[in-house]
């Protein structure tokens, strides 16, 4: 089995205790191996899960060449020989899921509709609107289109025994009305990764409870099962556990023997309280539990097990969040998500940066990745202008209600002067 210290080795300028986050980024996708269960589940509950396998078509789509428009089906050939004008005789019509059976014949043609069958005989449709037609005769000018036009051919969207979709791939709206062209309802999936998460902190309420002087509400395990139901993962809310060593040893046993991976708040800055790292270094490897990032530096990560030392009982991937709860958000969508779309056997797709100018001012310090909450907008000449939310805040959580998109500063990056251009990583996506 891989060790920290190999890990560690294979990354530049390892430091425990403030890694750089494309470093820890690195180490997390060597640790994040893909589980391997597979289970097939309908085309309806396939939506947002990870394909197991390729999907190979088993048929043409489509099917058969046919018409891209209303209008007239007819041996391209005419075109050539006739000087101006094609005259042809319409001997019959193709409807829709009512093909033409007849074979066309030359100075002929068929009436069509689009997606109608072209039948033997015809490579090309001429539309409607081009043609002037008196009783059962149609005349178009030669030079209004050319042989095999507004044809689709048979196999052009997608060629029997082709693959259709790749295994990794997370199934979208288009996908699923994909699958249903070929026919298949029945889809291989992964099984769907199993988190377990809790909160840490004696401060912390549950909703429903009264909050007495000194607490707040957990807000964290709620967003943390927002953020993983979105990905559509199984979630096991293990609720808030107190700072007291016994307690948390027990929650991430239990966590750790029922779950793929992890996902704790709270405890894991150097304030006295913060048990969860000493705990971790019996039963379980860590690999890291300081970043170079803002907001998110406490951050642990590793693997626990189940029993009573490492290499015992069923071991999981735990990610040590912080506390604050915008670096709660902020270190899953950097560092946590990415690893359970791979633990889920997803393939990654980086997610873009757009390049956005600053309208203010922002301080920034060379030798940490910083997140700041942003408020982005595109002009009329598509340039997109970005400002920071008021408070940037670790625990302001309006601050990304407010946020459309995260203002990301490199690591070397220093201060930015109003007008300076940086990148910025869109909430929101389209399919
Ligand atoms: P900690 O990392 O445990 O020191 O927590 C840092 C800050 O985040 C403290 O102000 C905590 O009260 C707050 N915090 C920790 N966990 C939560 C939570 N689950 N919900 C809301 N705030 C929290
Ligand atoms: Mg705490």
């Amino acid at each position: 089995m891989t060790t920290p210290d190999d890990l560690s080795r294979c990354v530049d300028q390892y430091d425990p205790d403030a890694l750089p986050v494309h470093a820890a980024q690195a180490i997390v996708r060597q640790w994040a191996t893909p589980h391997t269960e597979i289970e097939h589940v309908s085309l309806h509950d396939a939506l947002d899960r990870v394909l197991a396998e390729d999907i190979v078509s088993p048929i043409d789509v489509p099917a058969h060449d046919n018409s891209a428009m209303d209008g007239y089906a007819f041996d391209g050939a005419a075109l050539i020989s006739a000087p101006d004008d094609v005259t042809l005789k319409v001997t019959g019509k193709a409807l829709a899921g009512h093909p033409f059976a007849g074979t066309v014949a030359a100075g002929t043609c068929v009436r069509v509709m689009t997606g109608a069958w072209l039948p033997a005989g015809c490579d090309t449709v001429v539309p409607q609107e081009l043609v002037s037609r008196e009783g059962e005769t149609i005349h178009f000018p030669t030079d209004a289109l050319h042989a095999g036009a507004n044809r689709r051919r048979t196999g052009e969207d997608l060629a029997r025994g082709s693959v259709a979709l790749h295994a990794g791939r997370i199934v979208r709206a288009g996908d699923a009305g994909l699958l249903a062209s070929l026919g298949i309802g029945d889809v291989p999936v992964r099984r769907r990764l199993r988190v377990a998460f809790f909160s840490t902190g004696d401060e912390l309420r549950s909703l429903g409870e009264p909050l007495a002087p000194g607490c707040v509400y957990d807000s964290n395990r709620h967003t943390l099962s927002a953020m993983l139901r979105r990905l559509n993962l199984e979630t096991l809310d293990l609720g808030v556990v107190r700072d007291e060593p016994a307690a948390l040893e027990a929650a991430l046993r239990d966590a750790a023997s029922n779950a793929d991976v992890v996902l704790t708040s709270g405890g894991v800055s150097v304030g006295e309280a913060d048990f969860t790292r000493k705990l971790l270094q019996t039963f379980g490897d860590v690999a890291f539990w300081s970043l170079a990032m803002r907001p998110g530096r406490p951050l642990a990560f590793g693997r626990i097990w189940s029993g009573e030392r490492p290499g015992a009982g069923r071991p999981a991937l735990f990610f040590g969040l912080p506390g604050n709860p915008v670096a709660v958000m902020v270190t899953f969508y950097q560092i946590v998500r990415e690893a359970l779309l791979a633990m889920a056997g997803a393939t990654p797709q980086p997610v873009p940066l757009i390049t956005a100018t600053s309208r203010t001012a922002i301080r920034k310090r060379a030798g940490r990745t910083e997140y700041q909450r942003g408020i982005a907008e595109r002009d009329t000449k598509g340039q997109w202008h970005v400002v920071p939310t008021g408070s940037q805040s670790s625990g302001a959580l309006s601050s990304m209600s407010e946020a459309n998109c995260f203002i990301v500063l490199a690591h070397e990056q220093t201060n930015i002067d109003t007008g300076d251009t940086v990148d910025i990583m869109l909430f929101d996506g389209l399919v």
